[in-house]
């Protein structure tokens, strides 16, 4: 059956399965490697917030959850590599395992950014779990530890990440067509004004 956003948005990159299966093969590798340990997960809003929902729940660890929230692209589809701080931690780090959750690491500006303002905190230790990865986007010389899906630089949408704020509630990983971003597409045909 073909999904709504498959009329509107373009091809589907990863599929619900492929997810499923890539969040449990993160889950299974985190709740080794921390075993024994405080383990503080913290989700990067908003993009994060769909992976970091079912991520969680594969982890079987007694783990404390927070939230950071950045700002990122706006209304634009390239980086701008500004990073701010729009939410706070809530809990500190000091003397903890930190796991952050990323959506995207893309050109990997926030990334470094973050953690260097987490490592301010003292903590223990300080990893990044992201959905996909995009090293040919790096502009920093930067890895990421757990990673879901080795991407290329093309832009993508759903399951938590938006395009133009809409589109994080599909439930799989989207790279809107050509067409589709000349309309302006917004979803159920609409199009930008
Ligand atoms: P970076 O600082 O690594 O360039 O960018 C990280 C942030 O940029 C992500 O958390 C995400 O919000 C945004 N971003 C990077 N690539 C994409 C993409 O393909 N689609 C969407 N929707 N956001 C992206």
């Amino acid at each position: 059956m073909t999904h709504w956003a498959q009329r509107v948005v373009g091809r589907v990159l990863l599929t619900s399965e492929q997810i499923e299966e890539a969040v449990e093969r993160l889950g299974s590798r985190i709740t080794a490697d921390y075993k024994d340990k405080e383990l503080l997960v913290v989700g990067v809003l908003r993009g994060a917030s769909v992976f970091l929902a079912d991520l969680i729940r594969r982890i079987e660890l007694p783990i404390v959850l927070d939230f950071i929230s950045v700002s990122s692209y706006g209304n634009e589809t390239k980086s701008s590599g500004i990073v701010r701080i729009i939410k706070d931690l809530s809990v500190p780090v000091k003397g903890k395992h930190v796991l952050m959750v990323e959506d995207v690491v893309d050109t990997g500006l926030t990334w470094a950014y973050l953690k260097q303002v987490l490592k301010a905190g003292n903590p223990e230790s300080v990893k990044i779990c992201s959905l996909l990865d995009k090293p040919e986007a790096r502009k920093t010389e930067i890895t990421v530890d757990y990673v879901g899906f080795t991407i290329g630089r093309e832009f993508v949408v759903g399951y938590g990440l938006d395009w133009k704020e809409r589109y994080r509630n599909l439930p799989f990983v989207m790279i809107p067509s050509k067409e589709a971003v000349e309309k302006g597409a917004l979803g159920n045909g609409r199009t930008e004004e």
